[in-house]
């Protein structure tokens, strides 16, 4: 590994990258990737985040040399995955969505051997410091089958860490997991962070890439859509609609400084946007009713991460094909 002295500034840069799966005997061919190019900066948590099938396995297979890609680059830590395969290699840690478990080793065993595989010295290994971060360490000797779903998880974590790469990917750490689970992996990323190692992780949980990522990249198809401070996307995300119909035509609209936005939809339809953070559908109510309209109906719509999807494909995404790095 190289010493953190020598960060780069991205600690990956992903440019170009296409996936061609080919036919098989199970699947049609699938362009997975269609030209990603993003940076992941050093020292952050970093969320990729999309639907199911958006390609982001592909991605972090393609980086962990399991699948390979049909054309781009990526460098990690520096290396190109191609050209330097060895130091690439050397300075990431992958946590694959699918958990492969040798069910013959202690967990003990298990990253003793792999700290063997990456050639690390016996005197400069660090299995148990490793299992206790993990919460593993009165596991230290039991037999692997006899671990629970969440504890192999945890051992997974554990393995890709045993080299001390400055870079950990997480593929749905938590997806199918329970809720305690999830608690002690969202605090295991954050101090693993606090570290100074750089977190990759792939959800299709907002609230999860909400909570822990600094930045968020979003792909579907195969194609980045965002790429984006959490803070900005979320800022995206906090507006809400509310949809009255009220007793009589349209004839004024009701105003306050607060609405985003307010326009006649039908002959008695009004929609006002607002900040969630800033006021609430009963506020907005109240509102109208002191500003002489009376309101036969009412329904509400809250953006969700379908409507960013919509709302960012729809606008032509400036994160789009065209430019390089879309750190914006
Ligand atoms: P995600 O992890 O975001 O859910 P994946 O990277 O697993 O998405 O899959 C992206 C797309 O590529 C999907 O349409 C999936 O069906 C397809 N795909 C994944 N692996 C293969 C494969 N080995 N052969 C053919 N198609 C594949
Ligand atoms: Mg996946």
């Amino acid at each position: 590994m190289d010493s953190p002295e020598n960060a780069p500034e991205n600690a990956i840069e992903i440019r170009d990258v296409v996936k061609r799966y080919a036919a098989s005997k199970k699947a049609a061919p699938k362009l997975a990737l269609e030209g990603l190019s993003f940076d992941v900066p050093q020292g952050q948590v970093f969320g990729l985040l999309g639907p199911n099938g958006a390609g982001k396995s592909t991605l972090i297979n393609i980086m962990a040399g399991t699948v390979g890609k049909t054309s781009g680059t990526i460098r990690i830590w520096g290396h190109d995955i191609d050209e330097d395969h060895r130091n690439a290699k050397m300075n990431i840690g992958i946590v694959p969505q699918e958990i492969i478990f040798d069910p013959f080793f202690t967990p003990y065993e298990v990253l003793e051997n792999i700290g063997g595989m990456y050639g690390v010295a016996k005197h400069l290994r660090r299995s148990d410091e490793l299992l206790r971060a993990v919460r593993l360490e009165d596991k230290r000797n039991a037999y692997a089958r006899t671990l629970s779903g969440g504890m192999k998880r945890r051992l997974l974590i554990a393995k890709a860490m045993v080299h001390s790469p400055p870079i950990l990917v997480l593929d749905e750490p938590t997806a199918g997991v329970d809720v305690e689970l999830r608690r002690q992996l969202w605090d295991l990323v954050s101090e693993l962070n606090a570290e100074g190692v750089t977190v990759v992780l792939t959800t299709h949980y907002l609230e999860e890439a909400e909570q822990l990522c600094d930045r968020i990249a979003i792909i579907n198809h195969g194609k980045l859509i965002a790429n984006k401070p959490t803070r900005e996307l979320v800022g995206m995300m906090g507006e809400k609609i509310v949809a009255v119909t009220l007793d009589h035509d349209v004839d004024r609209l009701p105003h306050d400084p607060r609405f985003r936005k307010c326009v006649k939809e039908g002959e008695r339809l009004i929609e006002v946007t607002y900040d969630k953070a800033e006021m609430t559908a009963g506020q907005v109510l109240a509102l109208l009713q002191d500003q002489g309209f009376t309101v036969q109906d009412v329904s509400t719509r809250e953006a969700d991460l379908e409507d960013v999807f919509v709302q960012l494909t729809s606008a032509g995404a400036p994160e789009g094909p065209a430019p390089q790095t879309a750190n914006t």
